[in-house]
C-alpha cells in the first residue's frame, strides 16, 4: 500500500461524466500515487485515514484541460492587433508582412532557449488560470530543422510539467513561403516518418489558402500508417467537405468547425469524433460565423473547448474565458462548457482514462475554487476563483495571498 492522502470534507465535489456533472454537496478524495483511489460522499470515506487537509467552503472541481494550443512560437504579432484596430483588412497586413509567416519567421530565428522561456511563462499564466494538461503544436517552424527544435521545446515543457503535455506535429499547418506546394509534401512526409515516437497526433490544417481535401488524405493517411493518432484543424473559414474524410480516418478530433453544415456534422457524429470548439477565436478576430452547436447537440457530438492559444488569433490563456465565451457567444449552457473543458477535452486527447473527471483510477489533478459553488466561474466573470492547482496529488499553486 503506497502513501495515502484523505481529503474533506469538500464544499462542493464536481465529478463530469458522460451522464453530465455529479455534485457533491460534501465530498473527499482518497489519493494514492498521485491517483483517485475513491471518490464520494464524505460521509461513506473508507475508514482507517486521518484527513490530511479540509476544505469545508471550497468547491474542487478537476483540473482544465486544454486540448488545442499552438503556445511555443517566437515573437508576439502586437503590431498587427494595431494594425486592425487602424481599420487595416488581412490581405493588407499579409502584404505588409504579418500574418502566420510572421510568426514563421520569428519562430525560426529565436534561439531554442529562449522558445523554451517564453513557453515556459506562458503555461505559468495558464496553470494559475487552472489548466493541468494541454496539447501543444508545432507548425511554426515548416522545416526539418525548425520543426523539430519546437518538438524539442515541447518535449521538455512535457519533461518538466507540472502539467501534463501532449504533443501535436502540425508541419500541415500551411505552405511556407517560397516552396512549391509539390515538394513541401513531400517535406511533410519525410517529417512525419523523422518525428515518429517524438509526438503523439498529427494535425493538419484544411481550409482555403492551408491543405486541400485531397492533400490531407494523402497525410492523414500516411501519419496514420507511422502510429499517429489524427486531428484536423478544419471548416474555419470555409466549407471545405472534410467531415466524411475526417469519419473514414478515424480522427480522434475536429477543431473550429465555424462552417461545418449539419449534413456534414452527421459524419462526425457517427465516427463519435470529438468537436474541439474555439470561440475566443471567434471573439478575437470578430468574426461573424460561429458553429452549429444546436445541431451537434442533437447529434450528441462531444463538444470540447480551447483557448487555441496562439498570437495571431486568439492571446487567450485561460479556460474560464474560454467558458464564458462559449456561453455567450455560442448560446452552450454553463454545465456543457465545464464539461467541454473537462471530460469531453479529455477525450480529444485519448486521455480520457487519466484526467478530466475525479473518478477511482483518474490522476488527481484539480483545482480548489475559493467559493462554494463551480458556476462562480459564470457569476463573477472577471474573477480567477482558482486559490489551489493540484496535479498528481501534489500542491502546484497557491494564489499568493
Ligand atoms: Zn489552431
Amino acid at each position: 500500500m503506497g502513501h495515502r492522502i484523505l481529503i474533506g470534507p469538500i464544499g462542493q465535489l464536481v465529478i463530469p461524466g458522460d451522464t453530465g456533472l455529479t455534485l457533491l454537496e460534501g465530498g473527499g478524495l482518497l489519493i494514492e500515487e498521485g491517483r483517485i483511489l475513491w471518490s464520494g460522499a464524505w460521509k461513506d470515506r473508507p475508514a482507517g485515514h486521518t484527513p490530511v487537509e479540509a476544505f469545508p467552503d471550497a468547491c474542487i472541481l478537476p483540473g482544465f484541460v486544454d486540448p488545442h494550443t499552438h503556445v511555443v512560437y517566437g515573437g508576439d504579432r502586437f503590431r498587427e492587433f494595431l494594425m486592425r484596430q487602424q481599420g487595416k483588412t488581412y490581405a493588407e497586413i499579409l502584404e505588409a508582412g504579418g500574418g502566420i509567416h510572421w510568426t514563421v519567421q520569428h519562430t525560426r530565428k529565436a534561439a531554442e532557449e529562449q522558445l523554451y522561456r517564453t513557453a515556459r511563462t506562458r503555461l505559468k499564466e495558464m496553470l494559475a488560470a487552472g489548466t493541468t494538461t494541454l496539447e501543444i503544436k508545432t507548425g511554426y517552424g515548416l522545416t526539418l530543422e525548425d520543426e523539430g527544435k519546437m518538438l524539442r521545446v515541447i518535449s521538455r515543457l512535457q519533461r518538466e510539467g507540472p502539467q501534463r503535455v501532449v504533443s501535436t506535429f502540425l508541419g500541415a499547418h500551411v505552405v511556407p513561403k517560397d516552396v512549391p506546394r509539390t515538394a513541401y509534401m513531400e517535406t511533410l512526409f519525410r517529417m512525419m516518418e523523422h518525428f515518429r515516437g517524438q509526438a503523439t497526433f498529427v494535425d493538419v490544417f484544411v481550409d482555403r489558402g492551408a491543405f486541400n481535401v485531397e492533400e490531407a488524405d494523402q497525410l492523414l493517411r500516411h501519419a496514420r500508417n507511422l502510429g499517429y493518432a489524427l486531428k484536423v484543424h478544419m471548416d474555419e473559414l470555409s466549407h471545405t467537405g472534410m467531415a466524411v474524410h475526417a469519419a473514414e480516418h478515424r480522427v480522434v478530433s475536429a477543431d473550429h468547425l465555424d462552417h461545418t453544415p449539419p449534413e456534414d456534422l452527421v459524419h462526425l457524429a457517427r465516427a463519435d469524433i470529438v468537436a474541439v470548439l474555439l470561440p475566443t477565436v471567434t471573439l478575437f478576430l470578430q468574426g461573424e460565423r460561429l458553429p452549429d452547436v444546436n445541431s451537434m447537440r442533437r447529434l450528441g457530438i462531444r463538444m470540447a473547448l480551447a483557448t487555441d492559444m496562439n498570437p495571431g488569433s486568439s492571446p487567450y490563456y485561460s479556460q474560464q474565458t474560454v467558458m464564458r465565451e462559449a456561453v455567450r457567444l455560442l448560446g452552450m449552457t454553463p454545465e456543457e462548457a465545464l464539461l467541454g473543458v473537462t471530460w469531453h477535452a479529455a477525450r480529444a486527447l485519448n486521455m480520457h482514462h487519466q484526467v478530466g473527471t475525479l473518478r477511482p483510477g483518474f490522476f488527481a489533478d484539480f483545482l480548489v475554487l475559493d467559493r462554494p459553488h463551480w458556476g462562480y466561474i459564470f457569476y463573477e466573470p472577471d474573477r480567477n476563483p482558482v486559490r489551489e492547482v493540484w496535479i498528481h496529488g501534489e500542491r502546484q499553486w497557491i494564489r499568493p495571498a
